[in-house]
């Protein structure tokens, strides 16, 4: 094959955050992923950063669509800036297409999007490239990674993923599948570098079922709990729990409240008639008799948490008895707005858990055993690290070559960097401008780049 493959990483690759990643192939685009993060170190919601998206229309290229791995902020955040430039077909699950019609109606552009669900193991076309989605666990329901078939060879994107054994849903990490594929042979493994630090394997989630009936058998008020709102496996986890103990379930707060119907719709929560009620509902119950899940784990200035801690909720208070589980990891940047939440909580007379204080918190990447793992099950003859900050990348590469990936077959990106690839050789590529965009809420874009290394938001 004399035309080369071409690799370019837009964003996500030197922080965590604004994925976005091109694979090219005679003038036609496949994007992986379109995502946004905030922009922590301005102040007001809704400054947000999103990937430079100038070179996509560059050299007469043409994007054939983009294909999204899973319903995450930071792989979807960035769509509707990119459609109203690129209008092209978004290929998701339909649990990820549920949230990018969440996301494109915040920004005002639902109607007009091509949205096409795809299925694990179901292959689909998007120009020259034929990509295969594969089930992969993670913190949000139907994530699936890519086996993408391209003239030069088979490329894998991991998307975000942890190999969870025993997921909530009881929909397993697709092992046989990766397998199949690493016999047949992977020109390029491309997998998550989040939690490269972290020795061993991740945690189930369902590890955390016996903390929660723990806590929740000690309650002797309401029970609330805040978790990320996509994180629709652990409402359900709660939700199930407060059903053994008598207790009903109600939303707090404009995401959670989406989320429990997107999951609900789309029969991911599947919880006993009666479980769920609305917070106008919670008045005719006793304290003891409800848990709440609220928005707002990181400290959100209007989120519901933060209203309950600092009593401007209009529909519930915190008493003192209540239990409060902030069921979430602490983003960096988030640290003081969490403990001052903390603190107001207390205040109210609640007893209050966090990740460092319980195990109330299980991550949604793999840990280092999971990712030598998935190198072994596909055994790529190149590999790049992704999603993660640089220090990440740096450890995921060691970690390929310690798994046997010769040294001149890895390679370190960063944003606005390319590989050239063929089926027997990969080489770096020329450089693209790569610097951040800020946008503000609504459709105004504000011309104004970010040099990467000044950003400090994570998402
Ligand atoms: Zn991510
Ligand atoms: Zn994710």
């Amino acid at each position: 094959m004399n035309i080369p493959l071409k690799l370019t990483v837009l964003g996500g690759l030197g922080e965590i955050g604004l994925n976005l990643m091109l694979l090219e192939w005679e003038g036609q685009l496949l994007a992986i992923d379109a995502g946004a993060m905030f922009a922590a170190e301005r102040s007001g919601e809704g400054a947000l950063l999103i990937p430079q998206l100038r070179h996509l229309g560059q050299d007469g290229s043409k994007l054939a669509g983009v294909v999204i791995t899973h319903a995450h902020e930071d792989h979807i955040g960035a769509l509707p800036y990119l459609l109203r430039r690129f209008p092209t077909p978004v290929y998701g699950t339909e649990t990820t297409l549920a949230f990018v019609r969440r996301r494109l109606a915040e920004a005002g552009g639902a109607s007009t999007a091509d949205l096409r669900p795809l299925a694990p193991r179901s292959r689909f076309s998007v120009g020259p490239f034929e990509v295969e989605p594969i089930r992969v666990t993670h913190s949000t329901p139907d994530s699936v990674a890519l086996a993408i078939s391209t003239p030069a060879g088979i490329v894998i994107h991991s998307g975000d993923f942890k190999i969870d054994p025993d997921p909530i849903d009881g929909e397993k990490f697709d092992h046989q599948r990766f397998a199949e594929l690493g016999s047949q042979g992977v020109l390029l493994l491309l997998s998550d570098s989040t939690n490269i630090e972290r020795k061993g394997r991740s945690p189930s989630e369902t590890s955390l079922g016996p903390t929660l009936r723990e806590l929740m058998s000690r309650s002797r008020g309401k029970f609330f709990l805040s978790a990320f709102s996509s994180h629709i496996h652990r409402i359900r986890q709660v939700a199930e729990i407060s059903h053994e103990f008598g207790r009903r379930v109600a939303p707090l707060g404009r995401r959670v409240t989406e989320s429990v119907r997107i999951g609900t719709d789309l029969g991911h929560l599947n919880l006993p008639p009666g479980t769920l009620i609305s917070p106008g509902e919670a008045e005719f119950f006793d304290p003891h008799q409800l848990t709440f899940v609220a928005g707002g784990s990181q400290g959100e200035p209007l989120s519901a948490m933060m209203k309950l801690a600092t009593e401007t909720h209009p529909r519930v208070r915190v008493n003192a008895g209540d239990t409060v589980v902030l069921s979430s990891r602490f983003i960096p940047g988030n640290e003081r707005a969490i403990y001052q939440l903390i603190n107001d909580l207390y205040r109210r007379g609640a007893e209050v858990f966090y990740d460092s204080v319980a195990p109330v918190h299980v991550s949604g990447h793999a840990y280092q055993d999971e990712l030598a793992e998935l190198i072994q099950l596909t055994r790529p003859k190149f590999f790049v690290p992704i999603h993660g900050e640089f220090r990440h990348l740096v450890r995921h590469l060691s970690l390929a070559m310690e798994t046997g990936i010769p040294e001149r077959n890895c390679f370190l990106l960063e944003d606005g960097q390319s590989l050239i690839l063929k089926s027997d050789d990969a080489h770096r590529g020329p450089s693209v401008p790569a610097d951040a965009v800020v946008v503000e809420s609504g459709d105004r874009m504000v011309a104004e780049k970010v040099p990467r290394r000044t950003t400090l938001g994570r998402s």
